[in-house]
C-alpha cells in the first residue's frame, strides 16, 4: 500500500443493491474514488452477498476496503439497536447460518407488511417488492420505492410516516436476534462488533447510554460509531468520549443508500469526513486477531 494511501477520508457505513441501497457494489466503489476516499467498508443489511464484487472494484480502483454487515437487534421501542461487524470473513460458516437466519425473518414479515397494504386498498404484490429489490436482501426501502413509483405516496418518507414506519398504518416488526447473540455471531465469523448510530437507541440521558454501552463492551462489543449522518457535532463529541472511556474502536460513516436516502452523500455525515485512521485501527485491530485472509481483509 502506498503512504498516500493513508491519507484522507474514509467511509465505513453505506448499503449496496445487495440489499436496501441503490447503487451496485461496483459503482459505490466507483463513487468511493470518485468522492476522493481512500478506504470504504460495505454493510449491507444481514449479508454480506455483496463484499466480493466490492473488493474487487476496490483493487482495481486502488482503494482500501473492509467487508462488513449490519445487523438489526431485539431493543425496546422506539429505539432500535443495529450492530456493525467489520472484517467478517465472507465464506464463514457461521455468516451464512447467520445471514441465512435474518433473512427468513424478513421473508416472514415483509408478506404481513403487503398484505396489511392491500386492506388498506394499496395495490402492491410481493413479486413487484422483490422485483424492486433485484437483490439478496428485501426491506422496507425496496416497498416504499414501489408505493412511490404508484403513486401511493409522494417519497419514501412519505411511504415511512404513513405506511412503514414503527406507527405506520402496515408497520410489522421482524424477529431479531439478541445483541448478545449478534455480537457473538459476528466475532465467531472473523469480525468486529460496533454498535452503530448510539443515537437511534433513544436513550433519555447519558447516564442511560452509558450503561447500554457498558453492558454491550460485556458481551464483546469493540467499537463505537461516532460520525453519523444522524449525529451532530455535539453528539459525536458525546460518542467520542464514550468510546475512550470504554477503549472502544472509533468508526464513522455516512449510511449511504443511494436513491433510497437521496439527501446523503457518500463520505459526508452530516457534514463531517472519517478521518483515515479510523479506518487503519480498525484493520490493525483485525490483524491482531489473526494473519490476514487475502482480499477480504483488503490488504489493498
Ligand atoms: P428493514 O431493515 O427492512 O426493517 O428497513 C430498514 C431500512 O429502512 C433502513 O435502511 C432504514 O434506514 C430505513 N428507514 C427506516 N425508517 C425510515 C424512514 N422514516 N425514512 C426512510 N428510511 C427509513
Ligand atoms: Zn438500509
Ligand atoms: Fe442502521
Ligand atoms: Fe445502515
Amino acid at each position: 500500500m502506498s503512504d498516500g494511501n493513508r491519507n484522507g477520508f474514509v467511509d465505513l457505513h453505506c448499503h449496496s443493491t445487495a440489499s436496501d441501497g441503490t447503487l451496485s457494489p461496483t459503482d459505490l466503489v466507483r463513487l468511493a474514488k470518485e468522492n476522493g476516499l481512500s478506504a470504504l467498508a460495505l454493510t449491507d443489511h444481514d449479508t454480506a452477498a455483496g463484499v466480493g464484487e466490492a473488493a474487487s472494484a476496490a483493487g482495481s480502483c486502488g482503494i482500501d476496503f473492509l467487508p462488513g454487515i449490519e445487523i438489526s437487534c431485539e431493543y425496546p421501542h422506539p429505539g432500535t439497536m443495529h450492530l456493525l461487524g467489520y472484517g467478517i470473513d465472507p465464506h464463514s460458516p457461521v455468516l451464512h447460518d447467520l445471514t441465512a437466519r435474518l433473512i427468513a425473518g424478513r421473508d416472514n414479515r415483509n408478506p404481513k407488511i403487503v398484505a396489511r397494504l392491500n386492506e388498506l386498498g394499496v395495490a402492491i404484490t410481493m413479486d413487484e417488492v422483490e422485483a424492486q429489490a433485484g437483490g439478496n436482501v428485501i426491506g422496507r426501502p425496496h416497498i416504499a420505492a414501489v408505493l412511490v413509483r404508484k403513486g401511493y405516496v409522494s417519497s419514501i418518507k412519505h411511504a415511512f410516516d404513513k405506511f412503514l414506519g414503527t406507527t405506520g398504518l402496515a408497520y410489522f416488526d421482524k424477529e431479531r436476534l439478541t445483541s448478545r447473540q449478534a455480537i457473538e455471531l459476528v466475532h465467531r465469523s472473523g469480525g468486529l462488533p460496533v454498535l452503530a448510530h448510539p443515537i437511534q437507541l433513544r436513550t433519555g440521558n447519558d447516564a442511560e447510554l452509558d450503561r447500554v454501552v457498558k453492558d454491550l463492551v460485556d458481551l464483546g462489543l469493540v467499537g463505537l460509531e461516532v460520525i453519523h449522518s444522524d449525529h451532530d457535532v455535539s453528539m459525536a463529541e458525546r460518542y467520542a468520549r464514550l468510546a475512550e472511556k470504554y477503549d472502544l474502536l472509533k468508526t464513522g460513516g455516512s449510511d449511504f443508500h443511494g436513491a433510497n436516502k437521496k439527501d446523503i452523500s457518500l463520505g459526508m455525515a452530516n457534514g463531517r469526513r472519517v478521518p483515515r485512521d479510523w479506518f487503519d485501527a480498525l484493520r490493525e485491530r483485525l490483524n491482531s486477531l489473526s494473519p490476514p485472509r487475502g482480499e477480504g481483509r483488503g490488504e489493498g
